[in-house]
């Protein structure tokens, strides 16, 4: 099974360095080959190496060699059994018993329990082994910014939203190589991972932090690298939760109402392109309804779009207690339920009275045990062994680095020069001590421990978790002439005193959002002080008294910015990391140079959003809907269908640098019968002073008929130049990619078609029309 669909950067940025008018190519593919491999393993176990000796003689095969030109001719005839995934399954089903085959459909908590429980290694869910027959026990853990739960102190990464906004899956093969192997070290061999829930819809959604944004195609990719550099450490990955599972508010009980168009081009190609660029074993379906099914027994979602539509081989598990019934989930395409056994353990009565088919139990446990022999589970048993702790804290602060946005620098107030600045105040959000994490089960316990505050209500059961990493000491490290000095924030008239006698004030804001809520709004609220701090009002304040004042953002997604014209820049953060101090003191005084982009538009206000007031649920148990009649148009392409002007648009981030893109030319492939494609080709220069990389974006406009959104994020590629250096660019669409990067979804005919018409190709540095250029026009025939 070697049919994964995959995207190639083929030159990496960062290696463009001083080359002058070198070509680079990004191309956006689907590939048939090579692809099973894991993504820069990190750790080549010897296990792996039978593999690996099986492939290599194919490959010199294939490459005409290993052989003598002159050898004598013979002829053998050989019968091979191919061993895969599917047939190993089979083998080792055709011993199990019908008690064996049931134990590991269902979680081994003891069903009667709800929360508190406990499962070994501090993991949130297991299914005991069964040793005579030698199949290992499964151990599952969070692990959407590190690793979570009570497995133990594990490196907290910068938000998934981080590692999106840095537009760069060689930085998110890293991120999810972090959470892999920690994973492993702990001994857990199922990651809880893979948000993709198309926030865009929801910007207020208490779990933005832990997905990649709102577009399909870039949240699709990078979703995909972490979850090949997971099963890299044999560890099944994961990817949720499926579908539609966009607020927190009765999430439960919410039942996404979307049209099938509407749908397949939004957040299901999230999840397409995520299945099938990874090769993801596992599939988490969420707690909501989708057009009025419980998503963990959505035949639709699950068995047609799901097993046949994307020929998602591995298995299907319930978000923890989201399994609503015995016969209909398991004959609707459940194969496994989390954490406990509540429904799943009268299985075995439902398969006896003919509810529930023999084949389809046998088929649901199939699936887990080839999920297992796919990443390697049986042959490659984690090792527990201390987590490379030094080392990941590294990646995370280079994540943090490349994935921070740099939204304002009037004046070009930033980079800080450390050597000349005699005195810096430093305000807010605990930014003496620490940084900010988002709450819920992806919570980690960092490295270097943390500072706790309450539990805000709602959710009611998350603590505020402050990552120990000092913005202010980093600083201060900088500027080491400097005096440093902190305010805390509670007091707004103090802070601007101490920024009015500072000749820079730097205030640090901060929004904590968790699991099992939504913010009640996009402007900052603080809930994690007993007395909450007007955040706007300190920024103002210190603004008014400093011309020079810089506001950093810890937020996991967007906020309103009312004081954005009378501050002098503003960097947004995210959540960064357990070594978000340094990474923020790098960025401030230009030893990174910033060059993440938004993968999230920043509304200007709340009522440009598609819903401006969160749907509620009536009660706790009663569906209620919430309608997407937005159906595609999510995030940047509402924006453009409504004429809003956002705060920040997507794909928007400044460099301490400057750029030009010039030379763009379109070249038209599409009626290669082998790889129909379209390219991008454009000079990318670095025109200013200092290193940076820079993200050209491709957008397409699709034929007027179609009715769709004006333009839609097709490729990109972000490259790393010197001052004076110059590259070739090439960025390849191909119209064979798992994106559909050409096609819409035809009811009619139930696939991705691309119609007739005129497609439009823009360029830019930025989703925002005014600012992209037009290369070119491509006309499909009828
Ligand atoms: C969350 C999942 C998580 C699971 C186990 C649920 O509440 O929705 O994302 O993986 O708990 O911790």
């Amino acid at each position: 099974m070697c049919d994964i669909q995959s995207f190639i950067p083929a030159a990496e940025p960062g290696n463009a360095g001083t080359v002058s008018d070198a070509a680079s190519i990004t191309k956006f593919e689907v590939s048939q080959s090579a692809r099973c491999g894991p993504a820069s393993p990190r750790r080549i176990s010897i296990g792996a190496l039978p593999a690996l000796l099986l492939i290599l003689p194919l490959a010199w095969g294939l490459a005409g060699c290993g052989g003598s030109a002159t050898s004598s001719t013979t002829t053998t005839t050989t019968t091979t059994t191919t061993t895969t995934p599917d047939t190993q399954a089979d083998a080792m089903l055709a011993q199990m018993t019908q008690a064996q085959k049931l134990q590991l459909v269902q979680g081994g908590v003891t069903s009667n329990l709800t929360y508190g429980y406990t499962v070994p290694l501090g993991a949130a869910g297991w299914v005991p082994g069964i040793a005579t027959l030698g199949i290992p026990s499964l151990y599952l853990a969070d692990g959407s910014v590190g690793v979570g739960n009570g497995v133990g102190p594990a490196t907290a990464l910068p938000s998934s939203i981080a590692s999106a906004a840095s537009w760069d899956t060689t930085e998110a093969t890293k991120y999810g190589t972090v959470i892999g192997t920690e994973l492993s070290d702990y001994g857990i061999n199922v990651n809880l991972g893979g948000n993709i829930n198309l926030i865009g819809r929801e910007p207020r959604d208490g779990r933005t932090f832990e997905t990649k944004g709102e577009d399909p195609i870039l949240a699709g990719k990078i979703t995909a690298a972490h979850i090949n550099a997971i099963q890299a450490q044999h560890i099944i990955g994961g990817i949720k939760h499926f579908a539609f599972n966009d607020q927190e508010s009765g999430r439960t009980t919410a039942n996404a109402i979307i049209d099938e168009r509407g749908g397949r081009e939004s957040d299901l190609l999230a999840f397409e392109i995520g299945v099938k660029d990874s090769n993801v074993q596992s599939v988490m379906c969420s707690y909501n309804l989708t057009n009025g099914q419980y998503d963990c027994e959505n035949s639709h979602l699950l068995n047609d779009v799901l097993k046949t539509g994307w020929s998602f081989p591995g298995f299907v598990m319930s978000d923890w207690w989201a399994t609503q019934s015995t016969v209909n989930a398991a004959v609707n395409g459940l194969d496994q339920e989390q954490p406990n056994q509540q429904y799943f353990s009268a299985l075995g009565q439902a398969v006896t009275a003919g509810q529930v088919p023999q084949a389809r139990l046998d088929n649901m446990v199939h699936r887990i045990l080839r999920a297992m022999y796919q990443v390697g589970i049986f042959d490659n048993p984690q090792k527990i062994q201390p987590i490379p702790a030094a080392a990941d804290a590294d990646v995370a602060q280079d994540i943090e680095e490349q994935g921070a946005v740099l939204l304002k620098n009037a004046g070009n107030q930033l980079p800080l020069n450390g050597s000349s600045l005699q005195s810096i105040a430093v305000i807010g959000s605990h930014a003496d001590t620490a940084v900010l994490s988002g709450g819920g089960s992806a919570q980690v316990q960092p490295i270097g421990g943390s500072l706790t505050g309450g539990e805000p209500c709602p959710p009611c059961w998350a603590t505020v978790t402050w990552d120990l990493s000092s913005p202010l000491k980093a600083i201060q490290a900088m500027a080491p002439k400097a005096t440093v000095q902190f305010a805390d924030g509670s007091n707004a008239s103090a802070a601007a005193s101490l920024a009015a006698s500072s000749q820079v004030a730097i205030v640090f804001v901060s929004q904590w959002a968790s699991e099992g809520m939504d913010e009640t709004s996009l402007s900052l609220t603080d809930l994690t002080s007993t007395t909450p701090i007007d955040q706007d009002a300190l920024v103002e304040a210190v603004a008014a008294a400093n011309p020079h004042t810089i506001v950093v953002v810890e937020s996991g997604s967007a906020i309103l910015m009312p004081w954005l014209s009378q501050v002098g820049a503003v960097l947004e953060a995210w959540y960064p990391g357990q070594s978000g101090g340094p990474a923020i003191a790098d960025l401030l005084f230009g030893v990174t140079n910033p060059s993440g982009k938004l993968p999230i538009t920043f509304p200007a206000s709340e009522t440009q959003l598609p819903r401006p007031v969160i749907p509620q649920p009536p009660d706790g148990v009663t569906p209620f809907p919430v309608n997407y009649t937005e159906g595609y148009n999510v995030g940047y392409k509402w924006f453009d269908v409504n004429g809003f002007t956002p705060l920040f648009p997507f794909g928007y981030g400044l460099s301490y640098t400057t750029f030009s893109m010039t030379n763009t030319a379109l070249v038209n492939n599409l009626s290669s019968s082998t790889n129909p494609n379209f390219q991008v080709t454009f000079k990318l220069a670095n025109t200013g002073a200092v290193a940076g990389a820079e993200v050209g974006q491709v957008y397409l406009g699709m034929p007027p008929s179609l009715n769709e959104p004006p333009k839609r994020l097709v490729g990109w590629q972000k490259m790393l130049l010197q001052p004076g250096a110059s590259q070739t660019v090439t960025i390849e669409v191909d119209q064979n990619d798992s994106s559909h990067p050409m096609s819409y979804w035809n009811t009619g005919t139930s696939s991705w078609t691309v119609a007739p018409g005129t497609y439009t190709v823009y360029l830019g540095n930025t989703s925002a029309t005014a600012s992209l250029t037009t290369v070119g026009t491509i006309t499909v025939a009828q």
